[in-house]
């Protein structure tokens, strides 16, 4: 063991807890789904983003089970920007689930990956006309955001000569608030109504869906009850009132993953809905408020809750120094440039192995000339050595797809399949991938 200088704390008794001394516990990880994790530094670099097979499935089949357990037709939709390396994507459909994107990016990754559109639930609130037609060409399900597209798409049924199926999507009161009002027809305003009939008095689209997001990190399953009831309601009004046959609900996604939101000081084992929760919530409003006599399809486009556990940030400490104040910091080699998240919730930092010496205060910065780089403010720790790798998680939810390259290269990712075996899944940047496609003109060049 290296010489530690010796450092006084003051000890809060506000941080004594039923979990032990704060000055003497520490969390420990040596490996990711059977894989030592300082191996897999070793072998693919650190920074490095991890994401274990067996937790994706295992949480895959948990969700799948609570809904296919009460309601004999649903069909999961992989929410791309919530992580949309192809082999995650690949992985999700090989389980089932067809894709929902939000962009004309995401809709031809899901193309390139082979996914029909018939598969792909196009959403979000710009579509570009020329991505739309394309869409509506190979019979993807697109979900209107305002009346500016129900006038693209009927410009482009006009120039196709088809009548195009669509469904709209909603927003409305759950009890939760800020209220997510930005994205679609309102409810309660008449306004959802509203552009049901103005389709129809259109008579170029045919309303087969309807489709709602009411928000992410839901932590009141309630929320998803009120929803399906207001969507069956309106499924009622648009088959009674202008003779649609309303063939499925999309309920969107915004299930709660076990992170720690920061302000919120519950267990997330306490306060996250399970998969039963919600499912229950869900299936019982439809079969309370269902006025047909069959049931229509349902679509869930859950992201955050599927695949954030099976997510993990691997960095290595590469320097420490003492602040002005005493407190202790160290300099990680992954900071907010990988971690977008981090503004909103409290990790778990878990040590490679267990470090002699008491905990004292002390602060994580990223590798970012930046002020703002901090992953925690405020963690104790025992003195930790360079070289320390500490495994970061819960992040496998939209941390890679948000990642910056800025300063940093962006690293490596890897999947770690269910016999251990680990796949590259992404390679590192390198100046080649910065580079790419920039231009300098011929007067600034340097020869
Ligand atoms: C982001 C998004 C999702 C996924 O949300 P999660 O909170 O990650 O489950 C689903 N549907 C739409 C329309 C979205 O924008």
């Amino acid at each position: 063991m290296s010489y530690q200088k010796p450092t006084i704390n003051k000890v809060d008794f506000a941080m004594m807890s039923k979990y032990g001394s704060p000055l003497k516990s520490q969390k420990i990880r040596s490996e990711i789904a059977g894989v030592d994790v300082r191996e897999l530094v070793q072998n693919y670099g650190s920074p490095l983003f991890v994401f274990s097979q067996q937790e994706i499935e295992e949480k895959y089949h948990r969700l799948h089970e609570a809904f296919s357990s009460r309601y004999p037709d649903v069909v999961f939709g992989w929410s791309y920007k919530t992580n949309y390396l192809n082999a995650i994507c690949n992985l999700y459909h090989k389980l089932g689930s067809i894709a929902e994107v939000v962009s004309e990016f995401e809709y031809q990754k899901a193309r390139a990956l082979g996914i029909e559109g018939k598969d792909i639930i196009f959403n979000g609130p710009y579509k570009p006309k020329e991505a739309l037609k394309v869409a509506v060409e190979e019979g993807a399900k697109i979900h209107i955001d305002h009346l500016f597209e129900i006038n693209d798409l009927e410009e482009i049924a006009r120039e196709l000569g088809v009548k195009i199926p669509v469904a709209i999507r909603v927003n409305m009161d759950t009890g939760i608030y800020p209220q997510w009002s930005r994205f679609g027809f309102n409810y309660e305003s008449g306004e959802a109504i509203d552009a049901i009939e103005r389709i129809h008095s259109g008579g170029l689209l045919e309303l087969t869906g309807l489709h709602s997001h009411i928000g992410t990190f839901m932590l009141d399953a309630s929320a998803y009850g009120k929803e399906t009831a207001k969507l069956m309601d309106l499924k009622h009004q648009a088959e009674e009132r202008f003779g649609y046959r309303i063939e499925y609900i999309d309920i969107g996604g915004g299930f709660a993953s076990k992170n720690r939101l920061k302000g919120v000081y519950q267990s997330p084992d306490v306060i996250v809905p399970t998969p039963d929760d919600y499912a229950q919530q869900i299936t019982e409003a439809i079969y309370t408020h269902n006025k047909s006599d069959t049931l229509p399809r349902l679509y869930l486009e859950t992201g955050r809750h599927l695949i954030d556990e099976a997510g993990y940030l691997l960095t290595t400490v590469q320097a420490y120094k003492r602040f002005p104040d005493g407190m202790k910091g160290y300099i990680l080699d992954a900071g907010v440039n990988l971690l977008y998240t981090a503004t909103w919730y409290n990790f778990n930092f878990e040590l490679d192995r267990r470090y002699e010496g008491l905990n004292e205060p002390s602060m994580l910065n990223g590798p970012l000339c930046m002020n703002i780089d901090i992953l925690s403010e405020n963690i104790m720790l025992p003195p930790l050595d360079r070289g320390t790798v500490i495994t970061i998680g819960p992040v496998g939810a939209y941390n890679y797809t948000q990642s910056m390259q800025f300063i940093r290269y962006r690293p490596a990712a890897v999947l770690i399949d269910k016999e251990r075996n680990v796949h590259l899944i992404k390679e590192p940047d390198d100046l080649e991938t910065i580079n790419y496609k920039e231009r300098i003109p011929d007067y600034l060049k340097r020869s």
